[in-house]
Order: C-alpha cells, then structure tokens, then sequence
C-alpha cells in the first residue's frame, strides 16, 4: 500500500506538520508506524484524502482524480463541439451565418454614395398644376425622380434627413436637396446641375 510521511502529507495538504498532527488525531486517525523506520509515522492514501475532504484542501490521489475527471470532460467537450461543427456543415449553417449579418445601422447624417450612377435613365414623374397654387408632387417618389434630372438619383433623397417631411413642390425639393449638397464633404458625390427646361424653377435657384 502505498503510504506517505507526515511531512510529505503536510506539504501534499498544504499546511505544517503540528497542523496536521492536530488534524489526524481530531479525525480519530491512527497513522501507522514505517515498514523501514519505525520513527516516522505513515498515513495511508485513503486517509490522506479524508484529511484533503475533511479540510478542504486538494491533495494525495483527490486532485489526480479530479484532474483525470477534467480531462476526461474536456475530451468529451471537444468531442460534442466537433460533432456539432460537422453537423452545421452538412447543414450549411455556416453559410447562413455569414451572410445573415445584421445590416450596418445607418444614421439620417450619414451619406452614402449612391449605388446607381446618376445618370441611370429615370422613369416620369407626375406634377399636378394648380390654378394659383404652385404645381405638387402626387408622390414623394415622383419628386425623387424629378430631382433625378437635377443631377441626383432618383434613390438618394431617401436616405436625406427632412426628406420624409419636406413639401412636395418643386421648389421645396430642390431648396432640400441644395442645403444638403456639401461639395467640401467627398461622400456626397450627386451635384445639382439645372435641368433642360427653361419654366423649371432650377433656373432660379441653381
Ligand atoms: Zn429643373
């Protein structure tokens, strides 16, 4: 059987000799007398144990054990992670995961250039003319395809705080559109440029 010295035991628990003299006799422990001095007292591994659970102190075969027990669940882990990677494989849910990221949050400051180029062929717009009321936009997409021939796609006033909010004439839409064109701020790319027809109000504000 294997056994351990008193002191060997101490140093194994982690605390003095007197202290574990008082322990082993507060536990009703009898050591045992060495096989080759009979002046050193020997505790068995069972005891020393009892003493590390007793004590709270990792010790003797205890800790081996637990550390056996550990790395036997971190074998088990790996080996769980590595059936669920194969499985989001063959399932293609890495895929996914790399293309369902959440889109970047955009703030209304924030002017990206717009993807199409300006000059993309623009659909009518509809102006309803009024007696002695200035003409309106039906729809605020007919006043971003109108802006379209003042040099802006037809896209980009959406993405323009004020935009949601401003009158649907024309004046009002390019009076937006003008304090919006930063030619010092290199994102914004669109520039306004007057457009073929000569009644346009472009004529006065461009
Ligand atoms: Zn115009």
């Amino acid at each position: 059987m294997r056994t351990t010295t008193i002191n060997e035991t101490a140093a194994i628990l982690g605390c003095d000799p007197k202290t574990l003299r008082r322990w082993i006799k507060a536990a009703g422990m009898t050591a045992t007398r060495g096989e080759s001095d009979a002046r050193e007292w020997h505790l068995t591994q069972a005891q020393v144990d009892r003493l590390a659970r007793l004590h709270a102190r990792g010790g003797g075969a205890s800790t081996v054990g637990r550390l056996e027990e550990l790395e036997r669940e971190i074998r088990e882990l790996k080996a769980h992670i590595a059936s669920i990677k194969r499985q989001n494989a063959r399932e293609g849910h890495l895929e996914v995961q790399e293309t369902a990221l959440p889109d970047p949050v955009v703030s209304p400051y924030h002017f990206d250039p717009p993807r199409q180029p300006d000059s993309a062929p623009t659909r009518g717009y509809a102006l309803t003319y009024g007696t002695d009321a200035p003409a309106v936009f039906s729809h605020r997409a007919d006043a971003g395809r109108w802006l379209a021939r003042h040099g802006v796609n037809e896209l980009t006033p959406k993405t323009w705080p004020g935009w949601r909010a401003v009158e649907l004439t024309p004046r009002a839409v390019l009076a937006l559109a003008l304090s919006l064109m930063d030619t010092s701020n290199h994102r914004v790319t669109w520039r306004l440029r007057r457009c073929d027809d000569d009644a346009c109000v472009c004529r006065e504000l461009l």
